[in-house]
């Protein structure tokens, strides 16, 4: 027997096919039953009726539950009244696995659904944003390798931060500590010498301590380094990839955006270029709005968010204060209050989707920040050497993936971007 999944069923229209899945809903009478099954691709309404089939067959029907798995053959038709606008009438249906009584049910609390995650994954909602997330993943690959870059990796555990010592997590490792890697950047920068042009798609640890809606605490960075690359290089870049993401994703994923109650159309907008501000010039935006940010903070969520607003497109903005940026991002010469760094946040308030800069090639100014970060310069010796021997001008970024995917699906909670999130709070399943 051949099966086919719901989707080349409804395409196909009429006429018999075979079918597997698990039961979305049930419901029976003495005469009848109607089983809505689930697949990977959709659901649909099967209707047995005891009269038409053996003894055998419609016990098998009494038993099914909800989330049982079962095989289901029968005649496909087009009916204005089931849930997706096709019926099948059941000649033969089998239980496969059966099962217990179906621990989630209508209106739980988040929480509750984050405990039950194992078996939440197969509401719609879930199915949709983890099709969505997998689109994202296809559509970074396909730009990186479009360009002729290649895909390399960096060591998960790490001796040494990128990002500041704060959010480092430990490990025990052998008789010594390491620490799980924040960023694949201080490696990318050594790889570059041999092949130019280089991505990853990566886990990345931070010890989040603050409880947000944007922070996990594991979570996948894609990240890219580019010998040669000025600021200018690396942001039109950035927005080329983040342009290509939403492109790619309304091409796939049309079904599960609107299931997801995403506006289509206003996707269709996000086109390149993206507007450019500097920090400076978004401090006096803020002020306008009535927001006070002194000049060398960073900014926070509301900050982002309310500068966010005043587009509906990502937003770049450049040159934050150098002081408060990481030891690796370049001094802008012609103001060297400020580092030649972008973030760039989505629209619509789901923050900061990019992080990137050219780097400093400079040992002296490394060292001088790493100090003042108050973190130990020799442990960066082997890092300094990729300035020693040849250094290049180069430039890179890493995009947050599920804060790309939060964005698109209009989740409110990160953790809805990932199968099984990690955050400070949430450990299991
Ligand atoms: P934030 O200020 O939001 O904490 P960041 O400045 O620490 O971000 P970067 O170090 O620039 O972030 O990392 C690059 C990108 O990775 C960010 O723009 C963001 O999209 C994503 N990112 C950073 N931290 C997290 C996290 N804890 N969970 C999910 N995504 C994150
Ligand atoms: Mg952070």
């Amino acid at each position: 027997m051949e099966f086919i999944s719901i989707k080349q069923a409804m395409e196909k229209g009429t006429g018999q096919v075979n079918v597997r899945g698990w039961c979305y809903r049930v419901r029976n009478s003495n005469k009848m039953a109607f089983i809505v099954l689930r697949d990977s691709t959709d659901i649909i309404q099967c209707v047995v009726e005891k009269s038409k089939l053996s003894e055998d067959i419609w016990n098998q029907a009494l038993k099914a539950t909800m989330e049982c798995s079962l095989e289901i053959t029968g005649e496909i038709k087009k009916d204005e009244r089931a849930p997706t606008g096709f019926e099948i009438s059941v000649s033969s249906l089998k239980i496969i696995g059966e099962s217990d009584v179906f621990p989630i049910t209508k209106d739980q609390s988040p929480e509750f659904l984050l405990d039950k995650r194992h078996l939440w994954l197969r509401s719609r909602k879930m199915t949709a944003i983890l099709k969505v997330r997998s689109s994202v993943f296809q559509a970074i690959r396909k730009f990186f390798n479009d360009k002729g870059f290649y895909e390399e990796h960096s060591p998960m555990f790490s001796p040494t931060s990128c990002e500041g010592g704060s959010t480092l997590f430990e490990v025990k490792y052998f008789d010594d500590i390491m620490y799980l890697t924040q960023s694949w950047q201080l490696y990318a920068e050594a790889m570059i010498s041999a092949l130019e042009k280089i991505y990853t798609i990566s886990p990345c640890f931070r010890a989040e301590k603050s409880k947000t809606s944007r922070h996990l605490s594991e979570f996948w960075m894609a990240e890219t380094e580019i010998a040669w690359y000025k600021l200018d290089d690396i942001l039109k870049n950035a927005e080329d990839l983040v342009a290509f993401i939403v492109k790619y994703v309304v091409e796939h994923n049309e079904e599960e955006l609107k299931f997801l109650g995403q506006d289509i159309e206003k996707l269709k907008k996000i086109k390149t270029p993206f507007p450019r501000i500097t920090y400076t010039k978004a401090l006096e935006i803020l002020k306008k709005d009535g927001l006070k940010v002194e000049w060398g903070k960073d900014l926070r969520t509301i900050e982002e968010d309310a500068i966010a607003k005043h587009y509906d497109k990502p937003l770049i903005i450049t040159n934050y204060p150098k002081k408060i940026m990481a030891f690796y991002k370049l001094k802008d010469p012609k103001n060297p209050e400020t580092a030649l760094c972008f973030d760039m946040l989505a629209p619509e308030g789901y923050g900061e989707i990019i992080g990137g800069s050219e780097r400093d090639t400079d040992i002296g100014e490394m060292k001088k920040a790493l100090i003042a970060q108050g973190e130990k310069p020799e442990k960066y010796e082997w890092y300094f050497d990729t300035r020693r021997y040849g250094s290049v001008p180069h430039s890179g970024y890493g995009l947050g993936v599920e804060r790309v995917i939060a964005w698109l699906c209009k989740s409110d909670n990160i953790k809805d971007t990932i199968p099984f999130p990690r955050t400070m709070l949430r450990m299991t399943p």
